[in-house]
């Protein structure tokens, strides 16, 4: 396995400002085009409003309509990217909406337990976001331009972050709902960045074991920051379950310095890539 970041023309996890990423559509493919990516999935937390904006208009990039839906798996919420869906089909659309309003009511909950320990309250601040979901990026960057916290990290980890003091847990919907709308817009189901999670190989095992009984399909297993020996076990899981495998740089805008679309290392080479996937054959030629 190659464990240099290198650049790649296929990125298949991106945001734009409609979640937490702060560029426009426009302004993220013009950025994307420059690294040499020439697929881009679009994958904005429970956001799908991109996929109805006219991205034709970039000629040398083709943008491949996802998502990145938040899930709860037991205690944790856990990330499912859905790529090569439908936005037009109705239950997913009415599925984003309601994720969006949950978004919304759990933000005024954060907003409450923060004046509870003592900040300032931000709800004006919150309420002049323009994004269709509301995010926990835009609350830490409100808290840290307001001067109450010194920098995003400390917001994470001191609030609203797992362990943080005003953290909300949340009840979103079980990986079997989320992969099941992901399923029936005609999407292909990807776990997240699974690294990200601090969960054990025996409890990575279970999530893996789950997702497929839910219908799952396929796994990130080349993005930013991975550890080559959990990635090297982890590859063998994806090869006895027959999963597909995805790549994706996580760009939220050239705020995040250390992150470019497309660059990362590469996915370990005897994996089936998800553009093989017979639902990607219309992106992919
Ligand atoms: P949410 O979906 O509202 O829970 O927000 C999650 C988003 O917050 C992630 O997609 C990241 O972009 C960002 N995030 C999560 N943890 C951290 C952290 N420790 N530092 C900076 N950003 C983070
Ligand atoms: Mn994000
Ligand atoms: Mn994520
Ligand atoms: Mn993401």
């Amino acid at each position: 396995m190659n464990h240099t970041a290198i650049n790649h023309t296929i990125d298949l996890h991106s945001h734009t400002r409609y979640s937490d990423g702060t560029l426009t559509l426009p302004e993220l493919l013009e950025q994307a085009k420059q690294q040499g990516v020439t697929h881009l999935a679009v994958t904005d937390h429970d956001a799908i409003s991109a996929h109805f904006e006219d991205a034709t208009s970039i000629e040398g990039i083709n943008v491949i309509p996802g998502t990145e839906i938040s899930c709860q798996y037991g205690n944790r919420e856990i990330h499912i990217v859905g790529l090569f869906i439908d936005p037009n089909e109705p239950k997913l659309k009415a599925f984003i909406k309601r994720q969006q309003h949950q978004r919304k009511e759990r933000m005024q909950q954060y907003v409450e337990k923060l004046v509870k320990c003592g900040l300032p309250d931000f709800s004006e601040s919150i309420a002049e976001v323009k994004a269709d979901s509301l995010t926990r990026t835009h609350l830490s960057q409100i808290m840290v331009q307001s001067g109450a916290v010194a920098s995003i990290d400390k917001v994470f980890k001191r609030y609203i972050g797992r362990k943080g003091s005003a953290y909300v847990a949340m009840a979103w919907p079980a990986l079997e709902e989320v992969v099941s709308v992901i399923k029936e817009a005609g999407g292909v189901a990807v776990i997240a960045h699974p690294q990200r999670y601090q969960l054990s190989r025996k409890q990575l095992q279970m999530l893996i074991d789950d997702f497929v009984d839910a219908g799952g399909e396929a796994v990130e297993m080349a993005y930013p920051n991975i550890n080559v020996q959990v990635n090297q076990w982890l590859t063998k899981v994806l090869l006895q379950r027959k999963l597909y495998a995805s790549q994706g740089s996580d760009y939220h805008g050239p705020e995040w310095k250390w992150v470019r679309p497309g660059y990362f290392a590469p996915m370990p080479k005897e994996l089936c890539p998800v553009w093989q996937h017979p639902r990607a054959k219309s992106y992919f030629g």
